[in-house]
């Protein structure tokens, strides 16, 4: 259990924050989506609640180290004191002469912001005395981006080694669900993966064997699997160099109990498109200039009596190509199947998570991640850098 600001006397000090304000903006910088703003707010409020100096930082976009107006955090200082209803100051840069003199003034229950930390490369080089400089403006570390808590750059672990350091709220959440489902999983345990390839998710899937009671592969990955039991797969997309991994795969599942789930009959498109005629087809009798592009109906009510029954559920891909509407019925129904299961539901960020909230059920999962990348190293039982660099309680 890591420690979170609770666990520690922030009165009076300055408190450095590494936040997720990594945003979608339109052409014009204006924020298409707020949620990472609004999901900042209990960690800063509580701050500001118990009189410290909060000092804010994130990255934004990809400007390589280089000072890029457009990548500027002031839309985000813009809405964020709308959000806090108080007034945020931004300082026009990460350890210059602006953040210094606006930092070392600062009252109890002020709030200062940091110009993007990736207008400095030294940030991703996670450059030890970029870090300490970073940290010198601050008393106290809280690490609440689970989004970059993959990365060991300064703002994400590498000034913890200058201050105590803890975990904000957001990032305790993450901890909890991620973790506790999948360390202390309330069973039946099903996992769901999905996605285009098997080679991103190997890691992956071997480790989620050692912990699930039933895995249910879905998406373009399955036909990996499906032609290495010696099905014929048509056009669908295949790792012909994964196919021994896959069968050592399925071995592993045989051997540790775990039931492995792979779609009985699937929806087959005559061409990678939106337009694509399409039909459904057993999963063995895939026609050979046909592609699979979503599970079927048999397969999703397979699905469905192992989920109903589950009491954790995790769920990582989305079951085909969702994004042509035609062929999003396999992940829509998944998540409506989740969303009335009664069992603890985890979703990965990313794709899974896009697919939730365009059906609007993401209110009914337990819980979102907030981060793809993060979320699924965490699924491969990798140590996250940002994570291992706070104090344990
Ligand atoms: P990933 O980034 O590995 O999670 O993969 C997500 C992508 O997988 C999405 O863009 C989907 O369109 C794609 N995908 C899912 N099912 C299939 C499929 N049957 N054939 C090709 N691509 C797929």
């Amino acid at each position: 259990m890591k420690k979170t600001i609770r666990d520690i006397d922030v009165s009076g000090k300055k408190v450095l924050v590494r936040c997720d304000f990594n945003v979608p903006q339109d052409e014009n910088g204006n924020i298409t989506d707020t949620r990472r703003i609004v999901g900042a707010v209990p960690t800063i409020k509580y701050l500001i609640e118990h009189n410290a100096k909060t000092i804010l930082c994130s990255h934004l976009g990809r400007p390589k180290g280089e000072v890029n107006p457009k990548y500027s955090l002031k839309p985000v200082q813009e809405e964020l004191s709308k959000e806090l209803g108080k007034d945020v100051k931004l300082a026009n840069d990460i350890i210059g002469e602006s953040a210094k003199t606006l930092t070392s003034n600062m009252k109890d229950g002020e709030v200062v912001l940091l110009e993007n930390v990736r207008f400095d490369k030294r940030e991703e080089e996670n450059d030890r005395e970029f870090s300490k400089e970073l940290a010198s403006l601050a008393e106290i570390y809280v690490n609440d981006a689970f989004g970059t808590a993959h990365r060991a750059h300064s703002s994400t672990a590498g000034v913890s080694e200058f201050l105590p350091s803890v975990s904000g709220f957001l990032i305790e959440k993450e901890l909890k669900f991620l973790g506790d489902s999948l360390n202390n999983p309330e069973r039946p345990f099903v996992a769901i993966l999905g996605g285009k390839k098997v080679s991103d998710k190997i890691t992956v899937i071997n480790n989620l064997l050692e912990k699930v009671d039933t895995l249910i592969i879905g998406g373009g990955m399955a036909y990996t699997f499906l032609k290495a039991q010696g099905m014929n797969i048509g056009k669908s997309v295949c790792e012909e160099d994964k196919l021994d991994l896959a069968k050592e795969l399925l071995k592993k599942a045989e051997s540790k109990n775990v039931k492995l789930l792979l779609p009985v009959d699937v929806v087959v498109g005559s061409e990678f498109s939106e337009t694509a005629e399409s039909k459904v087809v057993k999963a063995s009798e895939i026609p050979d200039d046909w592609m699979g592009m979503d599970i079927g109906p048999e397969t999703v009510e397979e699905f469905k009596k192992v989920l109903e029954n589950a009491k954790t559920v995790m769920w990582n891909g989305p079951m085909g190509v969702f994004e042509f509407e035609k062929f999003a019925c396999g992940t829509n129904e998944v998540a409506k199947i989740l969303a009335s299961a009664n069992a603890t539901t985890v979703i990965g960020g990313g794709d899974s998570a896009a697919a939730v909230e365009k059906v609007g059920l993401a209110d009914k999962m337990t819980h979102i991640s907030t981060g793809g990348g993060a979320s699924l190293e965490f699924l491969e039982g990798k140590v996250l850098p940002g994570i291992d660099c706070l104090e344990d309680k």
